[in-house]
């Protein structure tokens, strides 16, 4: 019988990987081992087991820390241009591993085959990005108020940077982080999620080539494999000065206090609960597109997905009946064939958290405008796959103001002027993407202003998924406030230090003090 994995070269795709039936969880740079108990990963596309990876001990943990601190001591005084070649020689054998990496991240996690390419892509596009950042870690020069003295501002690597990624951006996250983290001259000990573990182990395998053929010290780059318990060791670790993590707000929350119970540093990158505003100017034609792919690409589980629909009144029943039969023509399945639109979600247990969050919206009073369901039969055998579906609701009704990680999209109307809508948008906990699609600059302007949307990322004509690797990325509230990827945000991967020199022959105290003896 021809299964999906040999059909569409999954068995190809991981031996070009290194991916073996059971795998060495654990990693530091080149050298692999684990002691812990094995996890297995299946795929939410058919329900198959890909391969088995054995976990990392808490014994195992202590092997990695002690590489990664080791390898800290000389990496960082490797000039940060020479660690940019590191990462460029990186991004170079990404390119080379895009299409079997791109079928990895499809087969492990369930996004579309496109995505899972994009997922790759947007992993060398920051390689790209470090590379040219390596020779721009700039600070500041200042006047100082006492003659002959100088004073100036550098930016010194901190050490070993924790960082825990989320199942749905099994590969992208951890680069963003990695390659920023590396220039900066930090090593890293990555725990992907339990969900995707053949995908970090992937990842370390491309990258531990370029460690070996650089003779560069071993743990620069760790990987540990696990769950939540491994997580916890890592943001328990004072000698870890700082911990990036990607996820649920319940884990950012629980994540952040422990890190600041020990006073280290903490990036949070959590959940979001996104909506688009179509105001009386909005081109139609646009909305429905941005809306649909925000909605329902990645079944509805990318911390950007569109999960409201805040619409004025006057336009309300065209876009409802523009989106209703927009939802007839989706093509629900094997997320590798490119004919299928929505793919499946990540395991049964988001199944049931889909299954709960309609019947919840019913009772709240949500009107059921597209059914869901969960599909089965030939093709959905892995019972992960469901019908994207549309309710009627209220901004107010508790369901809405959580973020369910499924695709179901939140019609809201709103009345009077685009201020309202505004309102609605940001009476939320979270506070990561948002979107207004008009054609009155007047609105776009006032949404984009101080008064405007309170979120991370506020998009004009452009829906609420999809960000380009050159912003910064993060959001406010619940979602953590942390900022990853472009911009400045690699000075959270290093710690600043003030210099001023004295070049003359007394000693003058600042503030005009005097101090004679
Ligand atoms: P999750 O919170 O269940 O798990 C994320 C990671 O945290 C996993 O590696 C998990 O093992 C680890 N973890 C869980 N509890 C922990 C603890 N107490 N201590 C240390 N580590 C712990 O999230 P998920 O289901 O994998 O991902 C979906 C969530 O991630 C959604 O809420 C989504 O919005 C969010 N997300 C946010 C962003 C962003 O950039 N804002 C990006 C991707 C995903």
């Amino acid at each position: 019988m021809t299964t999906i994995a040999t059909q569409f070269g999954i068995k190809a795709a991981l031996a070009q990987l290194g991916i073996q039936d059971i795998n060495e969880g654990t990693s530091t740079g080149t050298q692999s081992f684990a002691t812990g108990a094995i996890l297995e990963s299946y795929s939410p596309v058919d329900g198959q087991l890909i391969a088995k990876v054995k976990t990392t001990s808490a014994a195992d943990y202590e092997k990695v820390m002690q590489a990664a601190i080791e390898a800290f001591q000389s990496f960082r005084l490797i000039p940060a241009p020479q660690r940019g070649e590191m990462v460029r020689q990186f991004g170079e054998k990404l390119r080379q591993n895009k299409e079997a990496l791109g079928k990895l991240v499809s087969y492990e996690m369930g996004k579309s085959l496109q995505e899972g390419y994009g997922e790759v892509q947007e992993m060398i596009d920051i390689c790209d990005f470090a590379v040219g950042l390596s020779r721009q870690l700039h600070g500041l020069t200042m006047h100082s108020e006492r003659p002959n003295h100088r004073m100036y501002e550098q930016y010194h690597p901190l050490g070993v940077v924790g960082i825990i990624s989320a199942f749905n951006f099994p590969v992208a996250v951890w680069s963003w982080n990695a390659a920023l983290a590396l220039v900066c001259g930090d090593v890293c000990i990555w725990k992907p999620s339990e969900k995707t573990p053949l995908c970090g182990i992937a990842c370390q395998n491309i990258l531990s080539e370029v460690l070996k053929e650089n003779n560069l010290p071993e743990g620069i780059s760790c990987l540990i494999n696990g769950d939540y318990k491994l997580g916890e060791l890592l943001t328990s670790d004072s000698r870890i000065p700082l911990i990036s993590a990607t996820g649920s707000t319940r884990m950012g929350k629980i994540v952040a206090q422990t890190v600041a119970g020990r006073l280290g540093k903490s990036l949070l990158e959590l959940g979001g609960n996104n909506a688009i505003i179509v105001t009386p100017d909005a081109d139609i034609k646009m909305t429905v597109i941005g809306a649909v792919f925000g909605a329902v690409g990645t079944a509805g589980q990318r911390c950007t997905s569109t999960r409201r629909l805040i619409i004025h009144e006057s336009v309300y029943d065209k876009v409802k009946t523009a989106l209703v039969a927009a939802y007839q023509q989706l093509r629900i399945g094997n997320p590798l064939d490119q004919n299928n639109h929505v793919g499946p979600l990540i395991d049964t247990d988001a199944v049931e958290k889909y299954n709960k969050a309609l019947e919840k919206a019913v009772i709240e009073g949500g009107k059921i405008l597209v059914e869901g369901a969960v599909l089965s039969g030939s093709g959905y055998e892995s019972g992960c796959y469901v019908q994207p579906a549309i309710v009627e609701a209220e901004n107010s009704f508790e369901i809405v103001q959580q973020e369910t990680f499924a695709p179901i999209l939140y019609l809201l109307k709103y009345t009077g002027t685009v201020e309202n809508a505004i309102a609605i948008q940001n009476s939320v906990a979270q506070g990561l993407s948002s979107a207004i699609m008009t054609t009155n600059l007047r609105e776009a302007e006032l949404f984009l202003s101080t008064a405007g949307s309170d979120c991370g990322i506020a998009n004009v004509n452009i829906g609420t998924s999809g960000a380009e690797i050159g912003g910064a990325f993060g959001g406010e509230k619940e979602t953590g406030g942390g900022r990853e990827s472009g911009s400045d945000a690699w000075k959270v991967y290093m710690r600043r230090q003030t210099n001023t020199i004295n070049y003359g022959s007394t000693l003058p105290l600042a503030q005009g003090i005097k101090f004679d003896l």
